[in-house]
């Protein structure tokens, strides 16, 4: 659909509930809601103020459909910056389905995927950051999810990016004077340095941009989740500390070794991150064959992990065979979760050495009882958790952010060498734009349709 056309969509979700909203918006929304709507209290539609509800029928060939609420919201005060309307009918699927027949009847196409937001974009209502939030917010399932989404479609990354710009913009355009008038402003006597300005505003732009690359590791451990693997052998007790760690009792727990065959998954808040848990069958060699396709599964998704937890029983020594596991497992990031804490030490001084070796830490953890403390700060210091605030700090989350972020990082560390170098002022000015170019870019400045696409197909009709 271009931006021209009058789309409409449901933009609540599919199936039953007590209300349902379609949504109407381009140049002739209103003329649709006139053409679909009969107001009970007769006059036009447009006769009432705008943003206010009118209630009615929806009517099709003369004949009603549903009685239903319709706001109007004029351009530019609406959410995608062009004439809405809203219909708030009963939330049945056929009735929604038939207000909606309604709708396209009165001369609206089907909004595609992502739509409306893609209009509100295109509209100046919001940024592309803003955008990208908003797909997160509504997607947004766990409570660090809904606080970074919240804060990014609140502004709090546009604001940021818009402030690093600004300063930047400002330095270069004294530069730009520079070139543009050298005699009248490069006096003998120094007293106007540009270079120092424009040094000093490079420096502070790159070290702004490299704090919010860094944030992308939280970020996206929030937003997109961090493939997460327990292994261990059989009776470790595997199955425990994943429901220690989902708060739930919902994975087989037994005593029988082997019992966990399949692979669970879940997406888990977790320290300040999102994981995304798969719970493996025991990793070791053993001959039963049902229990073999549980190993190797368990390997298969231990191999693309992005944290491997390895689970051990801190009350007796490591077999040959967790030896094995420990020194085959993948090079993510390991946390070796020593597990049965309340019981006496049993690992040998060995055992320990090569734990320590192998990996990034190494916690005590009871999982019977539910203390996997010890875990969770592990895995907040490698997702450097409590460095950000979610709800109120510029944090990237998107692989699209970043990329741009590090263009933007390498133009400025050029220009700060190219400054250092004593380069001729264009070369600085234009490695500078350059940097303005890329941060404009990641608030969706001058990206391309493919780009757009991309972002928005992420979304689902109605949205
Ligand atoms: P898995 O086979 O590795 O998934 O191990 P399970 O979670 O099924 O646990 C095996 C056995 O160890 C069960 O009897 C659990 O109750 C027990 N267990 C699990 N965690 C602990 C713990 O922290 N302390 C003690 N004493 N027993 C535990």
């Amino acid at each position: 659909m271009g931006v021209g056309d009058t789309v409409a969509a449901v933009s609540t979700p599919r199936g039953t509930g007590g209300v349902a909203l379609i949504r109407i918006t381009g140049p002739d929304a209103f003329g649709v809601a006139r053409r679909s709507f009969t107001p009970s209290g007769g006059g036009d539609i447009t006769d009432r103020p705008f943003r206010t509800a009118i209630y009615g029928d929806v009517v099709r060939d003369g004949a009603t459909v549903d009685r239903a609420v319709l706001t109007l919201f004029a351009a530019p005060a609406s959410f995608t910056g062009e004439d809405t309307a809203e219909i708030c009918c009963h939330g049945g699927v056929a009735v929604t389905a038939a207000v909606l027949g309604a709708v396209f009847r009165a001369g609206a196409s089907p909004a595609a995927a992502g739509e409306f937001t893609r209009r509100a974009f295109i509209n100046g209502k919001m940024t592309l950051t803003e955008a990208e939030a908003t797909g997160l917010l509504i997607a947004a399932d766990t409570d660090d999810r809904l606080k970074l989404s919240s804060a990014a479609a609140g502004g709090v990354l546009r604001r940021k990016l818009g402030g690093i710009s600004a300063s930047l913009t400002a330095a270069v355009a004294s530069l730009c004077a520079v070139i543009d008038y050298p005699d009248e402003l490069l006096d003998e006597s120094g007293s106007f340095d540009p270079e120092g300005e424009v040094l000093s505003a490079v420096s502070d732009a790159e070290a702004q941009v490299a704090k919010l690359v860094l944030t992308y590791r939280r970020g996206s451990a929030v937003a997109s989740g961090v493939r997460t693997v327990i292994c261990g052998a059989p009776n470790v007790g595997k199955s425990s500390l994943f429901n220690a760690m989902t708060k739930e009792d919902d994975a087989i727990v037994t005593d029988v070794p082997g019992t966990t065959r399949d692979v669970i998954k879940r997406t888990v808040p977790f320290a300040g991150v999102t994981l995304l848990l798969f719970d493996t069958a025991g990793i070791r060699e053993i001959s039963d064959e049902v229990e073999k396709i549980g190993v190797d599964r368990a390997l298969r998704a231990a191999e693309d992990a992005e944290l491997v937890i390895f689970v051990a029983d801190s009350s007796r020594p490591l077999t040959d065979d967790e030896k094995k596991l420990i020194t085959s497992l993948p090079s993510a990031p390991k946390i070796a979760a020593l597990n049965k804490s309340d019981l006496p030490r049993g690992l040998t001084a060995e055992d320990e050495k090569l734990i320590s070796e192998t990996f990034g830490a190494a916690v005590d953890v009871c999982a019977a009882s539910g203390d996997v403390a010890p875990l969770e700060s592990a895995t907040k210091e490698l997702f450097d958790s409590d460095s950000v605030d979610l709800s109120r700090d510029p944090v990237i989350w998107d692989e699209r952010q970043r990329a741009e972020l590090c263009s933007a990082l390498d133009a400025l560390k050029a220009a700060r060498a190219a400054i250092g170098s004593g380069a001729p002022a264009d070369a600085v000015c234009a490695l500078c734009e350059e940097a303005l170019a890329r941060l404009g870019a990641t608030d969706g400045r001058g990206v391309t349709e493919e780009v757009l696409a991309s972002v928005f197909s992420r979304f689902c009709v109605g949205k």
